[in-house]
């Protein structure tokens, strides 16, 4: 009887996954591969390349060694099949999107998101064609009672930006999968340190490396992760996979390249024709904060512990929205999807509202005044002022950023200087 082989932990894959001594030098660290194109062997091997052959770099726009290692090692964090990276996380859920959909598609998002996401689905796709309803995560069935016919996606966030709401992954992973279309999982907050949705029945990952893969605020990315498991052929619904596509004489993806099919036209297709590739310069990046993700994660998530505790015990704050809080009505779905803990993204009010929300984030020292999260220092930003400015009032509500509302993005320093700030923050007004 042969023995199961040995599954190797997150901390090992952080570091090693994707990545080995490169050949000619023997250089251990991931080289920065600067450079736009690759000799060709000869005049057969470049048809070959460019039919989709055979595996190998043509130019830095589709593939580069450095971004490879990033591809294989998201995907791997994830359990995926493979994975391609963007530019930035609002270019991966364009390949998402590019790659599912045609002019008069519709899909489902939560309305619990990203504000930037809120803004490039209701108004920039549109205007492609692309369709979104929102819908409110907090009872699943409500995705049900959503689709229509022409929905071919359901997109949520795991663990929301910025309401501190996880969405109860497993019940909408069965409702996307009894309508035949894949469930979109950005993991962004969560990073696959806290959650692994495919685990739970999602199908794609959307991420923004910006944030706590690359984790030091140096280098914006994106990564889309499929999991190799989606039936494109079930309904005849998805044509970009299952019919001959005239871009590369009538070669038919999900046919071709199987399980890796939607990353394959991701990347020859929408990277290819759109061009938001990542560089290798911020992939160096994103790979070494990678490293350390674990690590990090654990810290980012002791120190939000400890700072939601301390808001929710002050007089100047009305609520704390942090789902690793017992108070929090998402605590039971955070033990199960984010069991080593809920992030350290979370949102807090005040008594004294917009005002009181505008001299906190004046007031601070420690704490950064700016529109990003995880980073290894800690962030204040005042949502309904900045980056949920765009929305309307109704839209800024349902996505968990009225005006009294702060976001915090919990660092990774001593959290009695965190409390400290934050205490003299609020003392001020
Ligand atoms: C920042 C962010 C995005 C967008 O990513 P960019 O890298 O800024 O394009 C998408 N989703 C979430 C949850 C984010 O925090």
């Amino acid at each position: 009887m042969s023995k199961a082989p040995h599954i190797y932990g997150i901390e090992t894959l952080a570091i090693h996954a994707g990545a080995r001594p490169e050949p000619v030098t023997g250089a251990r660290n991931t080289p920065i591969y600067q450079t736009t194109a690759y000799a060709f062997e000869d005049t057969d091997h470049a048809a070959d390349l460019f039919n989709l052959q055979t595996f190998g770099f043509i130019y830095s726009r589709l593939t580069n060694p450095t971004v490879a290692v990033l591809e294989e090692r998201v995907a791997s964090l994830e359990g995926g099949r493979a994975a391609v990276c963007a530019a930035s996380g609002h270019a991966a859920q364009f390949l998402a999107f590019f790659t599912l959909l045609d002019p008069g598609d519709e899909f489902l998002a939560s309305t619990n998101l990203y504000g930037g996401s809120i803004t490039q689905f209701s108004h920039s796709f549109k205007r492609l064609g692309w369709n979104c309803h929102f819908v409110d995560p907090k009872d699943p069935e409500n995705f049900r009672r959503a689709l229509t016919p022409k929905c071919k996606a359901i997109f949520v966030e795991a663990l929301a930006n910025p309401g501190g709401v996880v969405v109860d992954l497993e019940p909408v992973a069965a409702i996307a999968k009894d309508a035949g279309i894949p469930l979109i999982v950005d993991n962004t907050l969560a990073t696959p340190y806290l959650c692994r949705p495919l685990e739970w029945g999602a199908d794609l990952i959307v991420h923004s490396t910006t944030k706590f893969l690359s984790g030091h605020g140096t280098s914006m990315g994106g990564a889309l992760v499929e999991s190799g498991k989606f039936d494109w052929a079930r309904d005849g619904k998805f044509p970009t996979m299952t019919e001959p596509d005239p871009a590369y004489h009538g070669l038919t993806f999900y046919e071709m390249f199987g399980d890796f099919g939607f990353t394959m036209k991701a990347r020859t297709v929408a990277l290819r024709d759109f061009g938001p590739a990542m560089s290798p310069t911020n992939a160096f990046y994103t790979i070494t904060g990678i490293e350390s993700l674990p690590v990090r994660m654990d810290r980012h998530v002791a120190n939000a512990e400890t700072v939601a505790a301390f808001l929710e015990g002050h007089k100047a704050v009305a609520w704390v929205s942090y789902a690793g809080l017992k108070s929090s009505p998402y605590f039971d779905l955070a033990k199960k999807y984010l069991p080593k803990g809920a992030g350290s993204v979370f949102t807090f009010g005040l008594r004294g509202g917009y005002e009181a929300g505008i001299k906190l984030v004046e007031s601070v020292n420690l704490f950064s005044h700016l529109a990003n999260i995880g980073d290894t220092r800690s962030l204040i930003l005042h949502p309904a002022s900045t980056t949920h400015r765009q929305l309307t009032d109704e839209q800024r509500a349902a996505a968990g950023a009225g005006p009294d509302v702060i976001r915090l993005s919990i660092g990774l320093e001593t959290a009695g200087d965190l409390l400290a700030d934050l205490d003299q923050g609020l003392a001020t007004r």
